[in-house]
């Protein structure tokens, strides 16, 4: 039996930013309504009642918008200022969001229904973020090249103008950070597009920014659909790059969408990620961090290591540790106390993550813990394990992004980097041994942007690249490489 922790209503916090109006858009510096004057309701999915109302903007807005944008790029006031100056912004930006943190946490953990241990973390992940790329304007070199001797050949790195940044929605302010900190830190001005469902911390942020010295239009923000306003973004012949964190259909059809005027797209997209578990690993350790490696966030993690690979000679007293350790994810209202996994993001999403249980059962799998439960239980779903899977079944290929992972046992170290390759995603991976020579050559052959050894989810705050193999993504966040995908080099020769 199942039953989801509750709260009563007047226990639950009620921030005074959700009072009042709806919510507005920020274009070129001001808060307007869309154009339309419609507006579109921002659900609580643990008490499925509607929080806030927020604009729903259509193309014209976005047009609007993207010409602030385009506007402040070339004003003076952000074109022309010192690389020093715009650190500096940046370092406001980050003081600014962690004198609102507790705020900016509550609207997260309220919108998509993550507990305040987690919303905390990701909003502070958002602020070191922001003080990493505070390091980067005064670091971007270019190169003086070898010349003739009567010439001088150099190159310089530069903005790409205006860039529109779509994220999904469930690390909310953290993926907004992700790429508003670098396209900021390279010169860019910026539209967000932020996921409707978890709009309120990114409009939150909007309105902290008015205590930095940025100037207005640098940062743009256009709330509403997907369809709507996502879709002008990427059609816009105005916009330079899409820097975009969602689904693998969403991105397949932006790289066509975007071709118009030939965008520089990066693409973050999705998992279904191998979590590997040898016998010579620390079992009890394995169990913790790989239960954790598919409940973190309700299931709901791009890196969700949702596939567990266990080795056949340890695969009972390891299912036995993960059940353990599956039982202690007490599910319920993310502000109780005694809470470790929230409900799910929305009503269309639960639909869907539950809809695998009849998809695993008929393709002849067990859910041997979790599964279906009795009664009404909102958006909340039991930590679920299904075994007697083979890796070709739907519920083995398909990333569910809930609180449900497949395990399936493997005899050697080549027969799971084949198993754990067989997928069309290749985001992350999880591998668990002692032996170093076979963690290393694991993480040599596995086809992923990430390779977690006796570890999982350890996430850079814009230190080292993150992004997909394959059809999880195109390019990658952090590290220098994102420097290169928020600029153009040029060359410049001079004869002298
Ligand atoms: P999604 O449906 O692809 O939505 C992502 C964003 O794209 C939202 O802002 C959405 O708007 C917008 N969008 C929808 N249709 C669009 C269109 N035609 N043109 C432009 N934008 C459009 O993904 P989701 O369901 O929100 O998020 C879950 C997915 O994100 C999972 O697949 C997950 O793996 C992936 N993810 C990847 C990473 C990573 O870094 N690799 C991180 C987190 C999540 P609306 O939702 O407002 O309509
Ligand atoms: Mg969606």
């Amino acid at each position: 039996m199942f039953t989801p922790l509750h709260l009563d209503p007047e226990s639950r916090p009620a921030p005074t930013f959700v009072s009042g109006p709806a919510k507005q858009l920020l274009v070129g510096g001001a808060w307007v309504p869309a154009g339309s004057g419609a507006t579109l309701d921002t659900v609580d999915p643990t008490t499925q009642q509607t929080i806030t109302a927020i604009a729903s903007a259509d193309a014209s807005d976005v047009d609007r918008a993207v010409a602030a944008a385009h506007q402040a790029f070339e004003e003076p006031a952000w074109s022309d200022i010192s690389p020093y100056k715009r650190s500096m912004m940046l370092l406001q930006i980050a003081d600014a969001i962690e004198g609102a943190a507790d705020e900016l946490a509550t609207l997260e953990s309220l919108e998509m229904g993550g507990t305040p241990g987690l919303t905390k973390w990701m909003i502070h992940h958002s602020v070191e973020v922001f003080r990493h790329y505070a390091g980067w304007p005064t670091k971007i070199y270019g190169q003086t090249a070898p010349s003739e001797p009567n010439q001088f050949t150099y190159t310089l790195r530069q903005p790409l103008g205006v860039v529109a940044a779509i994220t999904a929605w469930n690390g909310p302010l953290l993926q907004l950070a992700w790429k508003v900190a670098p396209a900021l830190a390279t010169g860019n001005t910026v539209v967000v597009k932020p996921a409707q469902q978890t709009s309120l911390s990114a409009i939150r942020f909007g309105e902290l920014l008015e205590a930095t010295d940025l100037p207005p239009g640098v940062v743009n923000i256009v709330t509403g659909f997907g369809s709507v306003v996502g879709e002008a973004l990427i059609q816009h012949p105005d916009v330079n790059k899409v820097s975009f964190t969602g689904s693998t259909a969403v991105g397949k059809h932006l790289l066509e969408a975007s071709a118009g005027n030939l965008k520089r797209v990066t693409l973050e997209l999705g998992g279904k990620s191998p979590s590997i578990v040898f016998a010579d690993a620390d079992l009890a350790a394995a169990a913790k961090t790989v239960a954790a490696g598919f409940l973190a966030g309700t299931g709901q993690g791009c890196v969700a290591g949702s596939r567990i690979f266990v080795e056949a000679s340890v695969r009972s007293e390891f299912s036995a540790l993960l059940a353990e350790e599956m039982r202690a994810y007490t599910v319920g209202d993310p502000f109780h106390p005694d809470t470790v996994m929230g409900p799910l993001a929305s009503k269309q999403h639960y639909d869907r993550v539950t809809s695998y249980f009849d998809i695993a059962r008929d393709a002849g799998a067990t859910i041997t813990l979790g599964g279906p439960q009795d009664g009404d239980n909102g958006l909340f779903v039991a930590p679920t394990l299904i075994e007697n899977v083979t890796n070709d079944m739907r519920v083995a290929q398909e990333e569910i992004f809930g609180p449900i992972a497949v395990l399936m046992p493997f005899t050697d170290l080549d027969e799971v980097v084949r198993l754990s390759n067989d997928s069309i995603y290749g985001l992350a991976a999880s591998v668990w041994t002692k032996d170093l020579s076979r963690a290393h050559r694991a993480a040599s052959k596995l086809e992923a942007g990430t390779v977690w050894i006796n570890t999982w989810g350890d996430m850079s705050a814009g230190i080292v690249p993150f992004g997909g193999f394959k059809q999880s993504g195109i390019g990658r966040e952090h590290g220098t490489d994102v420097i290169d995908a928020f600029t153009e080099t040029k060359t410049v020769i001079v004869n002298l």
